[in-house]
């Protein structure tokens, strides 16, 4: 990691509050170093940031600023009003892998797009490729739809994480114009109005953390304070969309634009901690309490409409429309990360790694070179492949696809994995807490000087054995926290020589004054378990989800050797673990095609086989018609649901009916 003069001290993450019940361990002291995390981490540095890179040269976004730079706006402008953005969020993972790895070749790339960018930039700190040349809408005259102020707060995260690994240059120089422009341009009395996109607030707020510069906080929270009293335009969806339609305080519940709404929240986490603003951090953590109870998937995974890509109602959250996009499962992670800072609740690093196993891993191809956009939990028919040299609609793409004609949701998994060590660790005055559970080196100090460094040897989430040794020489005892999944709270053990420990409060807990070569053994409890959902998720109403550990499970047509709609499954016995695969007790079920697909109960469809079953059928497969049910039950193979599609196209199913229910 190289630093210059101007670089600020502390630990190089995305996320460093000033004040907080826990402080994050950052980049430069935790090194993830085998298993899962670092193959993701591996692929993203040999692949990820170049196939984004390559994509954003051929669709021509990067090409936006040199048709700016060379006065062919709007003429030879291509993609959507926030192609900027995603220039930005490429150079993000950029920055933190040239901070992790010392990449020199990707250190030229990050001078070579910066040279393009900067003489973008209008003397008085303005930069968009959309806006304000002749040909072009004036500056802010869509703020509903415009993404300016959206665009600034990936360029100015990017400038956060280029300070925080490498210091001053003229990327950072460029960002802090930008921001000072929006502090002019939005400050009190002047044009006093937000963005549709909620960015900029985080952004603001950790640039103040970077910087000392109090103004961005200011700013940050001018935003938040003006949201939710209608400044913004009328809009098909409704102020909802944009979180204009409740005071962010005032609000009991996430809704809208899900991606939106957890970026909004993720900023009020930040400014309510920086101003010590208590009401604000307990309006954030109540709405959070109850999106988490009633309007998340089994997967994490958050929001429920395609339509307006948006929450549904408490429980409204089918499988097979679930939009669940990738940024939301960012955003997610985002506001668990910074929750977890604030009050040390380990119930927002078990949604952390939710969303981490199950969604951000499960956008990105086994090649990487292909993503989900959307996680539908529910495939119905088998999806199509994109070419290679294809670009996706949205949401509209049934299989990863390459690239999307909007493509939030690529340079996002990049900038997560790149950054992914600061979700690992975290410490407070009386020692350090493990957050998430990975191969890891981390090495730190505790407030008053005492050393901390710790060797965590693990293959999970494959194996749920995870060894911790001491490597440094305490000065005075410390106390070693492991955060055990609220699903591994009844077997989790801790072993620390002859003393075994049980959870409390989502943690297992050791106070020693340790010394280098000391070892503990945590073990957590990896047998398969089905999983059912509250009954008010009537979508998924009799049916039942297995999950492994972290990863949540799911049933493709390729090794049920056909179609998921014909599939029940029997759960008097636990699933069976056999040669690291999991399977479970499939009774297939005939589809016959009637007429009318309703009526009395035995009445729908032909060749019904015994009433059980043909309830099962009713319960499962709509009204078909069980030809076949009879006999002992299959057992077939699950994969884990970050790697459904990985064989091609196929039906898959999260959920699936429990046969006599
Ligand atoms: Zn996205």
């Amino acid at each position: 990691m190289t630093h210059n003069a101007s670089t600020p001290t502390g630990p190089v993450t995305p996320v460093l509050p000033t004040r907080g019940v826990l402080s994050p361990l950052g980049l430069d002291e935790v090194q993830i170093t085998g298993g899962y995390w670092a193959d993701l981490q591996e692929l993203n540095s040999a692949v990820v940031i170049d196939h984004a890179e390559h994509w954003m040269e051929r669709v021509g976004w990067i090409g936006n600023f040199d048709a700016a730079r060379e006065g062919r706006l709007p003429a030879d402008r291509t993609g959507r009003e926030f192609a900027d953005s995603d220039v930005y969020k490429l150079m993000e993972a950029m920055a933190w892998e040239i901070g992790r790895t010392g990449d020199a070749r990707l250190e030229e790339r990050f001078q070579a797009l910066t040279a393009r960018i900067l003489p973008v930039q209008e003397p008085d700190g303005y930069l968009n490729t959309h806006f304000g040349r002749p040909g072009q809408a004036p500056r802010y005259s869509d703020l509903e739809n415009g993404h300016e102020l959206y665009c600034y707060g990936h360029l100015i995260q990017a400038a956060v994480a280029r300070l925080r690994t490498h210091g001053s240059d003229p990327f950072v120089e460029m960002a802090l114009r930008a921001a000072d422009h929006v502090c002019e341009v939005f400050g009190p009395g002047e044009l006093e109005s937000i963005g549709g996109h909620p960015e900029i607030e985080p952004a603001l707020v950790e640039l103040a953390r970077c910087t000392g510069e109090h103004k961005y906080l200011d700013q940050a929270a001018l935003f938040l304070e003006r949201r939710g009293h209608g400044r913004l335009g009328e809009i098909w969806f409704g102020p909802e969309y944009f979180q204009d339609d409740v005071p962010v305080r005032e609000a009991e519940v996430l809704r809208g634009h899900a991606v939106r709404a957890l970026y909004l929240t993720a900023g009020a986490v930040d400014a309510a901690v920086e101003r010590e603003d208590g009401p604000l951090l307990e309006a954030v953590q109540r709405q959070m309490a109850r999106t988490v109870a009633r309007r998340t998937y089994l997967t994490g995974g958050m929001g429920a409409h395609h339509e307006g890509e948006a929450f549904g109602e408490d429980f409204e959250l089918p499988a097979d429309r679930a939009y669940s996009e990738t940024c939301a499962g960012v955003g997610a992670a985002m506001v668990a990360h910074r929750l977890l800072l604030a009050t040390g609740a380990g119930e927002h690093a078990d949604l952390v790694e939710r969303v981490l196993y199950n969604v951000v891993s499960t956008s990105l191809a086994e090649d990487g070179k292909a993503f989900f956009y959307t996680n539908t939990l529910h495939q119905r028919t088998p999806g199509r492949q994109t070419a290679a040299d294809e670009v996706a609609p949205r949401a509209a793409s049934s299989l990863r696809a390459p690239w999307f004609a909007v493509s939030c949701c690529p340079t996002n998994v990049a900038r997560t994995l790149a950054s992914l060590g600061a979700y690992l660790a975290t410490k407070d005055d009386d020692g350090v807490q493990l957050q998430q559970l990975a191969q890891a080196q981390l090495s730190t100090t505790l407030a008053d000087g005492c050393p901390v460094g710790l060797q965590v040897t693990t293959d999970y989430p494959h194996d749920g054995r995870i060894q911790i040794r001491v490597t440094e020489d305490a000065t005075r005892p410390w106390t070693l926290k492991v955060r055990v999944p609220a699903w591994a709270q009844a077997g989790a053990v801790l072993r620390a020589g002859a003393e075994t420990i049980s959870p409390a409060d989502g943690y297992l807990t050791l106070t020693r004054a340790f010394t280098a070569g000391d070892e503990v053994q945590l073990d957590l409890p990896m047998q398969p378990r089905w999983t059912f959902a509250d009954p008010r998720v009537d979508a998924v109403r009799g049916q039942v989800a297995i999950e492994r550990g972290p990863l949540v499970m799911c049933l493709e047509s390729v090794d049920l050797g056909a179609d998921v709609a014909t599939a029940t499954v029997e759960v008097t016995e636990p699933p069976v673990e056999a040669d690291g695969q999991v399977l479970v007790p499939v009774r297939r079920i005939g589809m016959a095609d009637p007429a009318w697909p309703y009526g009395a109960a035995g009445s729908v469809g032909a060749g019904q086989a015994n009433d059980a079953e043909h309830r099962s059928a009713l319960a499962g497969a709509g009204a078909a018609a069980v030809t076949d049910g009879s006999g002992e039950p299959e057992l077939v193979p699950l994969v884990p649901y970050h790697s459904w599609g990985d064989r091609g196209p196929s039906t898959m199913r999260v959920w699936i009916p429990v046969a006599g229910s």
